[in-house]
């Protein structure tokens, strides 16, 4: 497919924000993809690659500027300036090299394919050096195509596509082009994780040939919140599981290979070595595929704080010292695969069967500590011996009931003593006043709308702040600054907050039509990513209760 050509389609899909005619449009456009359909179903949502797969382009808005001024022959500030105008990189470049006075003569064509190629060229350049040739290439890039081209280049490129096409949109317009049923296409692509790949599938009518694959992590099943243990109860959930505070770990092994992944899909397996030993030792499984929180413990073996837990997720040096210094317990609780055989469409009980059967436990690995019972106050019981123990809660599962992957579906529910907290991501922030001129102090937050892949602002994080936390989150966030106008700046929305809130208020004054009244931190939640965030149906949801 040309780069017009899609580009044709981006602009349809720009001009409208109505579900029905995304969908639409975007199934239109799968349908004139062919062979390119795997890259256009990935592009038309602004990702470059898969969330399974582990490369990453990581061009910083600071980069694309640098680039854009060496491609258009204008300053970098005058750049700068028209991004800060347009509230948009995209528009900026398109509006550059319409006015940049060198023309490039001669012109190639250039095709999805071809873009492609360059981007993975691109995310291959690593080490030293590898930042001007990065530069280099990307401006090779932007320079081949038109300026019109350039606009949703350039959003590519950042990650930022802004159509209104996400994951939900991209699922209901495959549906409708190959003629297939929307819960075949989500539950392919909660296995695959991948929608090129699912895309391809629904166009050979193979849907039905998709099972798990090892080492290709799936989507985790994921809880519900209720307030008391009745609700769980009467919604048949009765087997009672301690809430472990750490990082959900979902392991793959296949012989002497064993990899770690989060909950975001990441493979953690360089970070955790003794995890790995852990299981490599103590599963005596062929190829099994189990799930687990990972928390780090005290030499009594005591929870400790999960920020301390964070700090090994990121390390990337000296692992075997953090490993020493945060020692970690993994707590199973599933079993979606074990020996040749899927097991997601079991019954829990039986799962959970399986993974007893495999699993010799020791210091570092444990199964959950789990009881069934329906007496409320057994639950009650157990609930306060858990927070005594330092754990966050307790889950409740339902034991007739299978794993859906990627889904919010009533089998297995949270109950913790804060439960209206909402998961949110940071987008926007304000340069403090006084004393605190150099931190950012007061934080837009906003949740989501996975349909469309947008972020709805619903409020502002601005009392209550430490010293020490403002300068943690000013570090955080420095380097995703997108735009400054005055003291305000928009941040790349990628760092999870946990919040707490008094009050939930219907409001125009942002685009979700809520506000949140005195929002305060939690916590920063590393282990999630913007995709896992609190959506507009949970908003509505809280609010009408
Ligand atoms: P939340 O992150 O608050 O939505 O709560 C759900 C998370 O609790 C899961 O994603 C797991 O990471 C974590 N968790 C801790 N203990 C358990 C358990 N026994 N069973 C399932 N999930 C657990």
């Amino acid at each position: 497919m040309e780069s017009e050509k899609l580009v044709s389609y981006l602009e349809k899909l720009e001009q409208t924000s109505k579900t029905l005619e995304l969908t639409e449009i975007t199934s239109e456009l799968f349908k004139e993809a062919k062979e390119d359909l795997p890259i256009v179903a990935l592009f038309v949502q602004g990702k470059t690659f898969p969330a399974h797969s582990p490369k990453e382009l990581g061009i910083a808005e600071k980069t694309m500027v640098k680039c854009l001024s060496t491609v258009s022959g204008f300053t970098e500030d005058k750049i700068k300036d028209e991004i800060a105008e347009k509230g948009d990189t995209g528009k900026a470049a398109a509006f550059m090299l319409d006015k940049k006075v060198q023309t490039t003569l001669g012109k190639e064509e250039v095709d999805v394919k071809g873009v492609k190629k360059a981007i993975s060229k691109i995310a291959s350049l690593e080490g030293r050096g590898s930042e001007d040739a990065k530069e280099k290439k990307v401006a090779e890039l932007i320079n081949s195509v038109s300026p019109k081209e350039a606009k949703y280049l350039v959003r590519l490129l950042l990650n930022e596509m802004r159509v209104g096409v996400g994951e939900g949109i991209v699922r209901d317009a495959l549906a409708k082009a190959f003629d297939k049923e929307k819960n075949e296409v989500e539950k392919a692509f909660s296995l695959l994780n991948d929608y090129g790949e699912v895309a391809k599938l629904a166009e050979e009518n193979r849907l039905d040939e998709v099972s798990m694959k090892l080492f290709r992590p799936l989507r985790p099943m994921l809880a519900q919140t209720v307030e008391s243990p009745k609700e769980a109860v009467e919604d048949n959930c009765s087997a009672w599981e301690y809430k472990y505070d750490g990082l959900r770990t979902q392991i793959h092994v296949s012989g002497d290979e064993v990899k770690v992944f989060t909950r975001r899909l990441d493979d953690v397996t360089e970070q955790f070595p003794d995890v790995v030993r852990a299981v490599k030792e103590n599963v005596s499984a062929e190829e099994a595929i189990i799930e687990g929180e990972t928390v780090a413990v005290d030499e009594n073996g005591k929870p400790r704080r999960f920020q301390l837990l964070s700090r090994r997720i990121k390390r990337k040096y000296d692992i075997d010292e953090t490993v020493k210094k945060i020692p970690v317990v993994t707590y199973l609780f599933d079993c979606m695969y074990l020996n040749g055989k899927n097991l997601i469409k079991k019954p829990f009980q039986q799962r959970r069967k399986k993974l007893k059967s495999v699993v010799t436990e020791e210091k570092e690995l444990k199964l959950s500590k789990m009881v069934v019972t329906e007496n409320e106050n057994e639950i009650n019981q157990f609930y306060e011996k858990a927070l005594e123990l330092g754990h966050e809660g307790v889950m409740a599962k339902n034991l007739e009931a299978e794993y859906k992957p990627g889904s919010r579906v009533g089998y297995m529910y949270k109950l913790k003593p804060e439960a209206e907290t909402l998961e949110l991501v940071i987008v926007g922030a304000e340069w403090g006043e006084g004393k605190r001129t150099k931190w950012l102090s007061s934080y837009l937050l906003a949740c989501k709308d996975p349909d469309k892949g947008r972020f709805l602002k619903i409020g502002k994080m601005a009392t209550g702040l430490t010293e020490k936390q403002l300068k943690s989150l000013t570090e955080r966030l420095e380097k995703d600054i997108i735009r400054q106008e005055g003291k305000k700046v928009t941040l790349k929305p990628k760092l999870v907050v946990e919040v707490g809130y008094q009050e939930m208020q219907k409001s125009p004054k942002y685009d979700s039509g809520f506000a949140l009244r005195f929002p305060r931190l939690l916590r920063i939640r590393e282990d999630k990513s913007p995709n896992e965030i609190d959506t507009l149906e949970r908003i509505k949801k809280i609010y009408s209760t």
